[in-house]
């Protein structure tokens, strides 16, 4: 899958799940429906997350999992349920914030929307239907001049997310009546088959402006999304290009909500993984049960192996993939100084005293070995102690799950930025490192 066709294309969560089950289809995962052959591939959704697996050749007493898992979420602006604004002449719309972005980078933007419909058709007017959309329009959230804000070189852009995230987004419809509701509403059931209605919407804005290459030797990527699109990318490129694991079970996963706190029915805390987990194990143990079921995996021996799901998991290994904060050149005072990774020095281990990573000391372990038989590089992160650490969904899996998990990611610049920043080659080490980490048999 191209990167930046991913990035592209990836511009709401639920885009970001239409494009990889686009991928899988495309190198032969099937639709999963509780029935399983081994040395197959798989994958299933619940709203906007997906979870992919493949199947082992043979499910042994030592087969374990081995998941990757990484976010498809990222922070923006959301269009309001009643959104229809008006003032000096021009029709606005109300935003709410979705997760932390950078506010300021969010002004002066060429702003894309898109999002899911769920709509009723004219003719039967009660199953309610979805549809994945995408505008072809340009919206904006312009700044006040330098002239109408003297100080904001001194002081700094001050940002109020209900007062500054009116988005601009139609002149025309302005010299209609102030009083005129829905105008949004009906712009979006341009969208739909002709005569349907438009009962709800999940739409956001998004940074309309591709990604670019940069840098004099063309070293760095600048996109929106990065965080954390690039860990999905390398994931879905590293189950579908891994050799097939004779023994493990592979798995990779993508949840929606990290950046609202994952509590979501679709989101890391929710049971969306146990469950898949919970068929994939039952059709693995069916199968060493009931040699009448089509499920058997091959060579299986005819003794039911006396396990459970959880004892498994907690042989098993998890890497929980987001991005990492690069030291940023103009202020290296921000980070730890023998714990500052760097742009294009390789993959970062994230490791927390306060357990805001799920880093311990054995998957931290295994990762420095994978990494040092591979050739790759390593650094490691930490927080100053006089400054907090962010999270992951890397915690919460671990230990919902009892799985040992390390958490891991690229390092950028300028995150939850409306634009950001990363190294061409720190991608290329992941996508390498995660395979590596499917293929492994210790
Ligand atoms: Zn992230």
């Amino acid at each position: 899958m191209d990167f930046f066709e991913f990035l592209n294309t990836a511009v709401t969560p639920y885009h970001t799940v239409d494009a990889l089950k686009a991928f899988f289809r495309a190198n032969s995962f099937a639709n999963f429906d509780d029935v399983l052959e081994p040395e197959k591939s798989y994958f299933v959704s619940r709203g906007a997350s997906i979870i992919a697996f493949r199947t082992p050749k043979q499910w042994n007493e030592s087969s374990k999992f081995r998941i990757a898992m990484a976010h498809t979420d990222f922070p923006s602006l959301k269009i309001s349920p009643n959104p229809d604004c008006f003032s000096a002449g021009v029709c606005t719309l109300h935003t709410e914030v979705y997760g932390s972005p950078l506010y300021t980078s969010w002004l002066d933007r060429d702003l894309g929307y898109a999002g899911m419909l769920a709509y009723v058709d004219a003719a039967d007017g009660k199953t309610l239907k979805t549809k994945l959309f995408r505008g072809e329009k340009l919206f904006r959230i312009p700044q006040l001049a330098v002239h109408l804000n003297r100080g904001v070189n001194q002081d700094g852009l001050k940002v109020n997310p209900q007062i500054d995230f009116n988005a601009l987004w139609s002149g025309a419809s302005g010299r209609a009546s102030e009083g005129e509701k829905n105008l949004f509403v009906k712009a979006l059931e341009k969208e739909l088959p002709a005569g349907a209605r438009l009962i709800d919407f999940d739409v956001q804005l998004f940074d309309a402006q591709p990604a670019n290459q940069g840098g004099f030797n063309d070293e760095w990527i600048y996109s929106g999304r990065l965080d954390n699109l690039s860990s999905c990318h390398a994931i879905a490129e590293a189950i579908v290009g891994a050799e097939s694991n004779e023994n493990d079970c592979l798995v990779a996963c993508f949840f929606n909500n990290e950046e609202v706190g994952s509590t979501t029915r679709e989101g890391a805390v929710g049971n969306f993984l146990q469950s898949v987990l919970d068929s994939i194990f039952g059709s693995f143990d069916l199968a060493q049960d009931d040699n009448s079921r089509s499920v058997i995996l091959e060579g299986q021996s005819p003794n039911r192996i006396h396990t459970s799901l959880s004892s498994r998991l907690s042989s098993s290994i998890a890497l929980s993939i987001d991005m990492a904060h690069a030291e940023h050149p103009n202020h290296t005072e921000k980070h730890e100084p023998n714990h500052a990774p760097l742009l294009g020095k390789g993959i970062v281990l994230k490791t927390n005293s306060q357990k805001r990573y799920a880093s311990d000391l054995m998957s931290s372990a295994k990762l420095r070995l994978l990494c040092e038989q591979a050739s790759i590089p390593l650094q490691v992160f930490i927080t100053r102690n006089d400054m907090p650490c962010g999270s992951t969904v890397g915690p919460t899996v671990s230990a919902n799950l009892g799985i040992p998990t390390v958490d891991i990611g690229e390092p950028m610049l300028s995150m939850h930025s409306i634009r950001e920043m990363m190294a061409a080659s720190d991608h290329a080490d992941m996508i390498k490192l995660v395979r590596v980490f499917f293929c492994d048999k210790n």
